[in-house]
C-alpha cells in the first residue's frame, strides 16, 4: 500500500568523527534535576526524576537561527546533558543502562515558561510549554568512552549574549545519567534512537529576539542559536 502523503522525514543527529548518522525516536527530557534548579524553581529535596517529551522533529540539529515562538511573553533558556541510546528495554537496572548509552550532546531545552507556568498552576499537561517547534536546539553526538561511558563530571555552561547566566557541573546532578534512564524504562519501554535531556543547573533566565545563546559541556561540545 502507498502512504497517501510522504512520511515526515527521519530526525537525525551527526555523530563526531563519523560520517554516518544517529536516527531519532523519542525526546524524552527529565524535570529538575540539579539542586540549585530545584531550589530557584521553588522545590526542595531530592524528589525521584519526573518526565516529559519533545516531539522529535521539535530538535533543532546544529543550532544556528531559531524562531521566537508565538504564544508566549517568557521564553527560557535551560542548558542540557543530553543521553542518547544505542540499545534499550524496560525495567531496566543502573548496571544495564550504562550499556545502552550510545553517546552524549549538548542540547537547549526552550521552555514558554509562562505557559508551563500556567499549566503547572491548573495541573494542565506541559507540552505546550515545552514541547513546541524548535524548542530543542540540540549539538552532535558525542560518542560514549567505551570504557567508560558515564558522564559524571564536568562544567556545563550557558551565555547569552556574552554574559555568563548557567554555570554547573555534571557533578551536581541530582539523579545521574545511570539511574535516569533505569528510572524511565519503569515507565516506557526504551529503545535505540531515544534521547533524554537530563536537565538544567540553575541560572535559567528570560531571552528576547536577537539574544545569541552559546553554551557548552566539557568534553561533549558546544552549541550557538540566534533567536530570530
Ligand atoms: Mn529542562
Amino acid at each position: 500500500m502507498n502512504y497517501v502523503f510522504p512520511p515526515a522525514p527521519t530526525v537525525a543527529l551527526p555523530i563526531v568523527g563519523s560520517d554516518t548518522l544517529f536516527p531519532v525516536r523519542r525526546v524524552y527530557c527529565v524535570g529538575q534535576n540539579y539542586s540549585d534548579h530545584v531550589a530557584e524553581m521553588g522545590g526542595d529535596g531530592r524528589n525521584p526524576p519526573f518526565f516529559f517529551s519533545k516531539p522529535a522533529d521539535a530538535l533543532v540539529p546544529g543550532g544556528g537561527d531559531v524562531a521566537y515562538p508565538p504564544m508566549t511573553e517568557k521564553l527560557q533558556h535551560e542548558v542540557e546533558l543530553v543521553v542518547a541510546l544505542a540499545a534499550g528495554g524496560a525495567n531496566l537496572t543502573p548496571e544495564q543502562a550504562v550499556e545502552c548509552i550510545f553517546g552524549y550532546a549538548i542540547g537547549f531545552d526552550l521552555t514558554r515558561r509562562d505557559l508551563q507556568a500556567k499549566a503547572k498552576e491548573k495541573g494542565h499537561p506541559w507540552e505546550m510549554g515545552k514541547g513546541f517547534d524548535q524548542s530543542g536546539p540540540i549539538g552532535p553526538l558525542k560518542p560514549a568512552d567505551p570504557a567508560n561511558r558515564v558522564a559524571g563530571a564536568g562544567a556545563i555552561w550557558l551565555k547569552v549574549n556574552g554574559e555568563m547566566r548557567q554555570n554547573g557541573d555534571l557533578s551536581r546532578m541530582t539523579w545521574n545519567v545511570p539511574e535516569i534512564i533505569a528510572n524511565l524504562s519503569q515507565y516506557v519501554r526504551l529503545a535505540q534512537g531515544d534521547l533524554i535531556f537530563t536537565g538544567t543547573p540553575a541560572g535559567v533566565s528570560t531571552i528576547v529576539r536577537g539574544d545569541t545563546l552559546e553554551g557548552a559541556i566539557a568534553g561533549i561540545g558546544e552549541l550557538t542559536i540566534r533567536l530570530v
